[in-house]
């Protein structure tokens, strides 16, 4: 098999595509590999899906669950931000310093974005200013 072991892929530390080397799986984890950022050399652990051909891994805004503060989202969900107008999939999961949820989501427009989850709604939170908090400042 004759694949290349180049591609390009969202680096979190250059926050934008960048072509990425494939350096190696880790072991117990299925779908994910290493892979190293060509420009600034940062090694970050990346989702793969089964094909490698980039346009496979398109999100598509239909098949998105629609975000909303009040639900939980699963880790590799895709979810369509009404507002922004842009689908992304779930990275990971937090906990945010006042004790809230929170889900990183990268967004093929936007690039990483953190947003509140699982808002109880007896929880007084204001939504407007925890939602689309840039996630580096
Ligand atoms: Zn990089």
């Amino acid at each position: 098999m004759t694949r290349t072991k180049y591609s390009d892929r969202f680096c979190g530390y250059c926050h934008k595509d960048t072509r990425m080397e494939m350096v190696g799986a880790m072991e117990g984890i299925q779908g994910k590999i290493w892979f190293r950022c060509t420009r600034c050399h940062h090694t970050s652990l990346l989702e793969v899906s089964e094909s490698t051909d980039p346009k496979a891994n398109k999100l598509d805004p239909e098949n998105a669950t629609l975000y909303n503060p009040l639900q939980c989202f699963k880790i590799g969900e895709a979810i369509f931000h009404n507002e922004w107008n842009d689908v992304g999939k779930v990275l990971s999961k937090i906990k945010t310093s006042d004790g809230n949820q929170a889900i990183i989501v990268s967004f093929t427009k936007l690039g990483q974005r953190r947003l509140i989850e699982n808002i109880k709604p007896e929880t007084p939170v204001e939504i407007e200013n925890t939602i689309g908090v840039v996630l580096h400042e």
